[in-house]
């Protein structure tokens, strides 16, 4: 089949009159109707703008419904999952037609009944649970420990090498997709700080060489310059948030290939209406003090050509509900000056660089055949992002 398109964003580059050729789900060709040869079936989208699935390489598929990492762990695991399918069909809506779920004790399960066609979703990446240090971003601090180490909400606790490389192995062993690390503090977090590391570099290594042998690439949270550092020298591959980048983590991110995943939208919704929402005092403090060096740190990475994937941090609840993740979008262009063109890229291209198949991204040649219909030109109103009119995965209509 092939499909005329008006305006095509193909995820590295904008073309008027595109034209996609698919065959078994997968893009043949995509570019100007009069370079792509129409072959089969014609899908007539000539008067639509027409872009990749969108991809959002950090979200939460928890099903939480408030802010508090208490009720995180709290919530019955029942609940949390039926919520999440709930949260993966609002993501298809929103025309995310593949994310990458980066802590939760329930998003293995429903990626798996979303891959079987028993509920709708997008393509699921799933990490389980996320590992942390004793005391790290990942623990509830004022939990006894022996309620959260074996692992509770979105985290399980390991310390020392030993004890990283069994959690890491427990991971593949749950058939987990990606590694979530934690080499620093955190804003949610109520006794660390974003800029203190986390982890030593054996434990990184251990976890990373344990990820690497099995085809899981490792992402880590990482917002000081020290705990980037010891990430990226340990073989991590992408950065999630990186509030203080200095010039080493810059050229470590260019040196490694690692890509940057830098989380605007959570930080823009914790700051601006955070404190009607239930985020603990301690995480609107450290929200508000990061904020300033974040967007530097984004424009700094942007210049200096690190690549920037789309990732929400979203998890559910109001204040971050899956569903309103083009916001992520919105905000590489209004706050850091990204083209609306390198936008879509971030959420295509890009963020498909994080996940472990080849086939996810932009529609270049042998890629899946996912695409959405806008009902307008973002380049003349931003709205048009979460003006999604109909949602096609591997070539064929799933939404509207
Ligand atoms: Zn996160």
């Amino acid at each position: 089949m092939y499909v005329d398109c008006g305006t095509l964003f193909t995820g590295t580059d904008v073309v008027a009159d595109g034209r996609i050729a698919i065959e078994d789900g997968r893009v043949l060709e995509s570019g100007p109707q009069d370079a792509v040869e129409a072959t089969g079936d014609r899908l007539d989208l000539a008067a639509e703008v027409v872009t990749p699935g969108f991809v959002d390489a950090h979200l939460h598929l928890k099903g939480a419904r408030s802010m508090d990492p208490m009720d995180w762990v709290a919530d019955d695991t029942a609940l949390s999952a039926a919520r999440a399918v709930a949260d993966a069909e609002r993501l298809l809506d929103a025309g995310f037609t593949t994310v990458r779920d980066v802590g939760s004790n329930v998003a293995i399960g429903v990626r798996d009944a979303i891959a079987a066609e028993e509920v709708p979703g997008p393509r699921v990446f799933a990490a389980g649970l996320s590992i942390s240090q004793t005391g790290g971003h990942g623990d509830l601090h004022m939990l006894p420990r022996e309620w959260v180490k074996d692992g509770a909400g979105i985290s399980e606790l390991a310390d020392g090498e030993d004890e990283c490389r069994r959690v890491a192995r427990k991971r593949a062993r749950q058939g987990a997709d990606v590694l979530k690390i934690m080499t620093t503090g955190g804003v949610l977090s109520e006794k660390d700080s974003p800029t203190q590391a986390q982890f030593t570099d054996s434990e990184v290594a251990a976890m990373v060489e344990e990820a690497h042998r099995v085809g899981m690439p490792v992402a880590s949270h990482a917002q000081g310059a020290a705990g980037v550092k010891r990430a990226l020298e340990n073989g991590v591959d992408t950065i999630e948030h990186g509030f203080h980048l200095d010039d080493e983590c810059l050229d470590l991110f260019l040196e490694r290939e690692a890509t940057f995943v830098p989380t605007l939208a959570i930080m823009h919704r914790i700051v601006t209406a955070g404190a009607d929402h239930g985020v603990p005092e301690h995480g609107l403090q450290k929200a508000r003090e990061a904020r300033e060096a974040h967007l530097d740190s984004v424009e700094r990475a942007i210049e200096a050509g690190v690549p920037i994937a789309t990732g929400t941090d979203f998890i559910g609840p109001d204040l971050v509900p899956h569903g309103e993740n083009a916001l992520e979008l919105e905000l590489l262009v209004e706050e850091v000056g990204l083209s609306v063109a390198d936008a879509i890229a971030s959420a295509t291209t890009v963020a498909g660089r994080t996940v472990p198949d080849d086939s996810v991204g932009g529609l270049e040649a042998g890629n899946y055949a996912d695409f959405l219909v806008l009902g307008g030109d973002p380049r003349d109103d931003l709205g048009a992002l979460r003006d999604v009119r109909e949602v096609y995965r591997k070539g064929e209509r799933v939404r509207q």
